[in-house]
């Protein structure tokens, strides 16, 4: 069961390897926006990621709340980490405003919006399945929490009818962003297979796509051997086999 080099070296970097001023700069933000809290823990994680300027990870009943922001917070005054402050522990919809301006105000921060794209709308909670949620978890499982990329459902479409084939998951390597099909939220998938198509998709970002015979090749002998360490590989191969026309019919 040997792990491809690419997987391994995505696994074996160092764990805790922020560099010290941002470490620094999660400090003094997670203090701030504590300062202006009732009670709770706040952890901050500061991104470059081009969508998701603000996520919250709310974990009630230990009043604990894990928060991913865009480096554009990292200097922010005390009026925005008020607001923070309070759409992270009420998701407060007066703070949610007020953070929205500073965003637009800000967003000459953001990494390639200089391409003038419309910002895409990312979904991750869906009816049945949260995205963030899998995506997490297997991060954290099988690459160290290594990958950075954005996830969300594709656009819901019309009415249901039988399809030849749908693209269950893709990963668009510009923009970093895995997209999952609607499809899958649906209460029969079990929560497994909606993982092992995300963590397909989370292995493209893993290896490169390399050109052999002169034709790009995305799923290599070691993508394939990676894919294969997948807890539930064969179990999800199989319940996809035994699905498929109900997959298909959406
Ligand atoms: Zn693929």
């Amino acid at each position: 069961m040997a792990l491809s080099d690419a997987l391994r070296r995505k696994r074996s970097g160092s764990s805790a390897s922020v560099a010290p001023e941002v470490a620094d700069a999660q400090d003094s933000l997670e203090q701030r926006i504590r300062a202006h809290m009732a009670k709770g823990r706040v952890t901050v994680t500061l991104t470059d990621n081009r969508y998701t300027m603000i996520s919250v990870r709310r974990v009630p009943k230990e009043r604990r709340y894990e928060v991913r922001l865009h480096h554009m917070f990292a200097d922010a005054d005390p009026v925005i980490t008020r607001a923070l402050a309070h759409y992270i522990a009420e998701n407060d919809a007066e703070a949610s405003g007020i953070l929205g301006d500073f965003i637009d105000g800000n967003s000459g921060h953001v990494r390639g919006r200089a391409r003038r794209q419309p910002a895409q709308v990312i979904y991750t909670a869906g009816e049945f399945h949260d995205l963030r949620r899998v995506y997490d978890e297997l991060n954290a499982k099988y690459f160290a929490n290594k990958i950075d990329a954005v996830i969300t459902w594709g656009q819901k479409n019309g009415r249901p009818r039988r399809r030849n084939s749908i693209k269950m998951g893709s990963y668009a390597v510009e923009d970093r962003l895995i997209r999952i099909h609607r499809s899958l939220d649906r209460e029969f998938v079990p929560r497994f297979f909606v993982a092992w198509i995300v963590f397909h998709e989370m292995l493209h970002q893993v290896h490169d796509i390399r050109v052999k015979n002169g034709r790009r090749e995305f799923h290599s002998k070691e993508f394939m051997a990676d894919e294969a360490q997948f807890a539930q590989f064969a179990e999800a191969k199989r319940w996809e086999r035994s699905h498929l026309d109900a997959l298909l019919t959406y």
